[in-house]
């Protein structure tokens, strides 16, 4: 079997009165990502992590932020676009982990149903998707909650 490992990162400002998505779920929060698109953190990092795995390129080379077809765009759109990508190129998924790094919303109560959401996507089991959440205790751009940061690594099947 050709199996292929992939990493991914994403970084966006958090601004009051934004919507926060993440994972394809909508948060309660004051604070939301200013994004061109959704501002989905963690889906990106997943997609950045799925194209790096098959060397298929970033996310910002499929989706520029510059591009009006992508503005607002709901991100669970540009991961099943990623996934389509890695399927045209024979792949499958075997598994994803991932962790977000924000100070606030806690985000466990929530994690199942994101979970749920992007296996649905990547045609696979939940079992096979993992997130997890920290916070920077307080220090840098996160703990200040001016910001969050998702990475992702991705086990790809040929
Ligand atoms: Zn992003």
């Amino acid at each position: 079997m050709n199996l292929r490992i992939g990493q991914g990162i994403d970084f966006h400002r958090l601004e009051n009165g934004l919507k926060l998505w993440l994972g394809g779920v909508l948060l309660p929060s004051e604070k939301g990502c200013v994004a061109h698109s959704d501002g989905d953190v963690l889906l990106h990092a997943i997609c950045d992590a799925m194209l790096g795995a098959a060397a298929l390129g970033d996310i910002g080379h499929h989706f520029p932020d510059n591009s009006s077809e992508f503005k607002n765009i709901d991100s669970i759109i540009l991961l099943k676009r990623s996934f389509n990508l890695i399927r045209e190129n024979g792949f499958s998924i075997v598994n994803v982990d991932s962790t977000v790094c924000l100070e606030k919303p806690k985000i466990a109560s929530f994690i199942p149903e994101m979970r749920s959401v992007i296996a649905a996507i990547l045609e696979t089991s939940a079992d096979n998707i993992s997130i997890k959440a920290t916070t920077a205790e307080k220090m840098g751009f996160i703990g200040k909650e001016e910001g969050v940061v998702a990475l992702a690594s991705v086990l790809l099947k040929k």
